[in-house]
């Protein structure tokens, strides 16, 4: 009889109730009576990952593996386990006389190399120093950082995504990573022929059920740890805490780090992001807005080790980014050395860069509580008080924004007058800003100066939005406000200038001047004579504006 009935527990309960369980003949028991009851996926999948854990090990105590048996995947995650050279020989010749895959030799080959220069190691007397003995010229040589520059030829599979909350919710850039995560990880898998996953870890205070709400999302496993007092972000645990998931071996993984990570790129995320890739010894792409997952081939010695030699990186993760304040845009590779594994390769990514998945109710997934103690030392930074700021302004949701840039200059309060009124005119617009207004020194009288203020501005620094309209009053297109609202789905620009850039990324442009336009449309729109959302539609209400 199975020691546990998989049907009282929910699948979130199944994982830590199985952690105790290694013997295969009890799991495969468990596994009988999942099948024969609810047959859940994700229960499933969680029982049968541990079943081929601790089938591994059985089958490690009675010799080395057959790479036959393997997909060079899983034969990258059995070779960790293989510790002595006459062992992994006999994996090489096994592969050299079978299937003869050259990445499956490949990864036989490092490993031999990676073991044989332990055992070198091993003879090196090494003597542990201090920070502060190594470092006696600095004043503070931090003892903190984990380096893991050890972790050579590791293993590394899946995308964690680092799902923000903020008052018992997902915030919106977590569903967009959820969704861009779940669509290149899709991809990979019928390119790569492999099934890795796409990782939520969510940290917080009552979190269980937001985890297992990432699944709807498109995760296939939630990692989550709670506790009261991480109910605020706090850099230092939540850093510990997403980087010790990321090197425990868990149920549902055995391999020693995440392929890819992805944060948003908010106030908290930014933070963690930083630090959390730091602290794994890699890199990040900050503030990014595009991603795609291809190969590319490298003539860098630094990266390639020879001068003159071009070499092909595989499943390099393509981070786009506006850089150089904005006026073009850069790729950022995360690239191994020769000798030096980097990863995972991660990136921070801009709100509003990708579209939100619906949820999906019915898709399953596994979630799992990472167990750990907080150690006190990470909550010794106190937060004794803080306030709640009035709630900022949200662009995002509204069908229209209408925008207005320093063509209001002539005068400047009947400027933004006009743009709230056309606002008024639409049931769902608000009114958004480019940065010219929020840091030009106009003198606004008090009644529109807070429609003034930077948590209306657009762009890249601002929020990005994608309305079904947009109307940019007086903007001149610079590329920092464009990338906060060019996938916006109707663009109407009015400006006197005929070159004005915004002119090439707008569906309409009407030539004139906004003093003049502006009060036509309000109007026209507030008589009905004019639907200038149907008409950005493709629908054929009369109006007024011009291509
Ligand atoms: C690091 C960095 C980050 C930035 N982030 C952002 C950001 O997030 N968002 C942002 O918007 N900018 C940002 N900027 C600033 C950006 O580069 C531009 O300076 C800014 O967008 C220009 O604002 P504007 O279009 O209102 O003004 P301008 O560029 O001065 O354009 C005014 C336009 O109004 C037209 N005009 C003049 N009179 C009239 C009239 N009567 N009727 C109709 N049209 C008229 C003009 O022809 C002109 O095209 C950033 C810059 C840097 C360096």
């Amino acid at each position: 009889m199975a020691p546990l009935d998989p049907s009282d527990h929910t699948i979130a309960e199944l994982g830590p109730a199985l952690k105790d369980i290694e013997d295969v003949t009890a799991l495969e028991a468990i596994l009988n009576a999942e099948q024969d009851g609810e047959n859940r996926k994700g229960a499933v999948t969680l029982i049968e990952s541990r079943i081929e854990k601790f089938s591994a090990d059985e089958s490690d105590e009675t010799g080395p593996i057959d790479p036959g048996d393997c997909s060079v995947a899983e034969l990258g995650n059995a070779l960790q386990d293989l510790d002595t050279e006459s062992e992994l020989n006999a994996v090489l010749d096994a592969e050299r006389a079978g299937e003869e895959r050259d990445s499956a030799i490949r990864l036989i080959e490092n490993r031999i190399d990676s073991v044989a220069g332990s055992d070198a190691d091993e003879h090196e007397t090494t003597t542990e120093q201090s920070p502060a003995e190594k470092h006696p010229e600095l004043d503070h040589p931090t003892a903190d950082k984990r380096h893991v520059r050890a972790l050579d030829d590791g293993t590394y599979r899946d995308m964690w995504v680092y799902c923000e909350t903020q008052a018992g919710q997902l915030i919106d850039v977590s569903k967009e990573m959820l969704g861009k995560a779940r669509e290149l990880m899709d991809a990979y898998n019928d390119e790569h022929n492999a099934d890795e996953q796409v990782v939520a870890v969510v940290i917080g205070d009552s979190v269980a059920d937001l985890a297992e709400a990432t699944i709807g999302y498109g995760a296939d496993v939630a990692l989550y740890y709670e506790d009261d007092r991480l109910e605020r972000f706090r850099h230092k645990p939540y850093t510990e805490l997403f980087a010790e998931m990321a090197r425990t071996d868990a149920a549902f993984r055995a391999y020693d780090e995440p392929r890819y990570t992805l944060f948003p790129a908010t106030n908290n995320g930014r933070d963690l992001s930083a630090q959390v890739q730091a602290e794994l010894d890699s890199g990040l792409a900050s503030d990014c807005s595009g991603l795609y997952i291809e190969e590319t081939i490298i003539s860098n010695p630094v990266k390639t080790g020879q001068p003159g030699e071009n070499k092909t990186f595989k499943r390099v993760l393509h981070m786009k980014r506006p850089d150089f304040s904005g006026f073009e845009y850069s790729t950022i590779l995360c690239l191994d050395n020769p000798a030096r594994a980097f990863h995972p390769q991660g990136a921070s990514v801009i709100p509003g860069s990708f579209e939100a998945p619906a949820l999906d109710t019915e898709r399953t997934g596994t979630v799992i509580e990472h167990e750990t103690e907080l150690d006190e030392d990470w909550l010794r930074v106190d937060v004794i008080e803080h306030e709640r700021l009035d709630s900022g302004v949200d662009l995002t949701s509204n069908e229209v924004v209408v925008a207005l840039g320093r063509g209001i200059g002539d005068n400047p309060t009947r400027g933004m007058e006009l743009g709230i009124e056309l606002a008024d005119a639409f049931a769902d617009a608000d009114v958004g800003v480019s940065r010219g207004i929020v840091t030009g020194s106009y003198d606004f009288e008090g009644h529109v100066e807070e429609y003034t203020q930077e948590e209306r501005q657009i762009g890249e620094t601002g929020q990005v939005v994608a309305p079904e309209l947009y109307i940019a009053a007086g903007i001149s297109g610079a590329i920092q406000h464009k990338v906060g609202m060019d996938e916006s789905e109707t663009i109407v620009a009015i400006n006197t200038d005929p070159d004005a850039r915004i002119r090439d990324f707008s569906d309409y442009f009407i030539e004139g001047d906004l003093f003049e336009v502006l009060p036509q449309l309000i109007s026209a729109l507030n008589a009905g004579e004019l639907d200038l959302k149907a008409r950005a539609d493709g629908g054929d209400t009369d109006g007024d504006s011009n291509e």
